[in-house]
């Protein structure tokens, strides 16, 4: 494409279909490239239950596919490519994607999320939604007196077992060591809710569901002894940690530890003029639709702002 695009977005979850509603309605003719996983993380969430204006909840799937019209009724041109390589360098800023065709952009929206690690058991990716999720917020309404299981000793962990305490009757929380590494805070409010029970030393090698076609059961492992055993449960929840798609502005873009994007405190501005980054690829706080979709709609009005102020 030998144009130069006002706004190229990257990434089509809420944040990334936000920016595009908004670049458009600037009338900034934005592209945006979906990705690999058109829609993002909810569209393997089930029932979306608290993204305000919808009272009686959404399906994750369908409330992408409404971000998507919305963006694509003020112009936004959506294209079911992957970015395979950035150029941040030079302005305009040029990006490759995996149909080999080549973009050049003045403004740059960086909204290509996060993904959930997962265990990578081999029945994991086909219970998720019937009983596998890595996102407590999300499903744990749907565990109402359900026996369920959390992997993970973290703060996530820590935070998602005890959520799903409003619901479940019974969370027990496998921590694969002797300790946990989440803060004191954490595991004491973990340790003194009698709902929940820690299982220390423990990992997960199976999930089934005996042809029900949702989780019925689990089987565990002591991480010492190597002895397994198989418990009934209706739920597991994965909060091992989340991995920022950010492996393609390694080198170009500043990262923190943990590989998310740097932005501007309360911007979303990155340390390179007309690059922003909105929604979960620079926020390992929140990680809510509401708020990707919050910074998405921050990144728009600051990329047309700065375009604005280049000419
Ligand atoms: P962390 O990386 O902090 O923790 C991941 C946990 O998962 C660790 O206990 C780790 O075990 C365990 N784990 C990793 N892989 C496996 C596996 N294959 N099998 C079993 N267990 C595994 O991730 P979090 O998502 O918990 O936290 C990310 C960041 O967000 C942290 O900085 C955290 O403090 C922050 N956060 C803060 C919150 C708050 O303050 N309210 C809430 C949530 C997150 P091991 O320890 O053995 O490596």
């Amino acid at each position: 494409m030998s144009e130069v695009l006002k706004t190229l977005i990257l990434g089509s979850g809420p944040a990334g279909y936000t920016a595009a509603i908004y670049a458009a309605r600037a009338n900034l003719q934005p592209v945006l490239l979906a990705g690999r996983q058109p829609g993002g993380q909810l569209t393997i969430t089930s029932d979306v239950e608290n993204y305000p204006g919808f009272p009686d909840g959404v399906m994750g799937p369908q409330m992408m596919e409404m971000f998507q019209k919305q963006a694509e009724r003020f112009g936004t041109k959506v294209l079911h490519e992957h970015a395979e390589k950035v150029d941040l360098r030079k302005r305009p800023f040029t990006v490759v994607t995996d149909a080999d065709r080549t973009y050049r952009c003045q403004t740059l929206i960086i909204s290509t999320g996060a993904s959930a690690l997962y265990l990578g058991l081999p029945n994991e990716r086909a219970l998720q939604g019937k009983g596998v999720s890595a996102c407590a917020t999300c499903d744990g309404f749907f565990f109402k007196n359900k026996v369920v299981y959390v992997v993970g000793g973290g703060d996530s962990a820590c935070e998602e077992a005890s959520f799903l305490t409003k619901f479940a009757a019974k969370v027990h929380l496998l921590v694969r060591r002797d300790q946990m590494r989440a803060s004191k805070i954490m595991q004491k409010r973990v340790l003194d809710n009698p709902k929940i029970e820690v299982v220390w030393n423990t990992s997960v090698t199976d999930v089934f569901d005996a042809g029900a076609g949702k989780v019925t059961g689990l089987e565990l492992v002591d991480t010492r002894s190597g002895a397994r055993r198989r418990v009934p449960a209706d739920g597991l929840f994965l909060a091992i940690g989340h991995k920022p798609n950010t492996e393609l502005f390694a080198g170009q873009l500043p990262m923190d530890e943990k590989g998310y994007l740097k932005t501007t405190p309360g911007r979303t501005a990155t340390e390179i003029p007309g690059v922003f980054a909105c929604g979960d690829v620079q926020d390992s706080y929140y990680r809510q639709a509401i708020t990707a979709a919050g910074t998405g709609c921050m990144a728009a009005i600051e990329a047309e702002r700065w375009l604005e102020a280049q000419h």
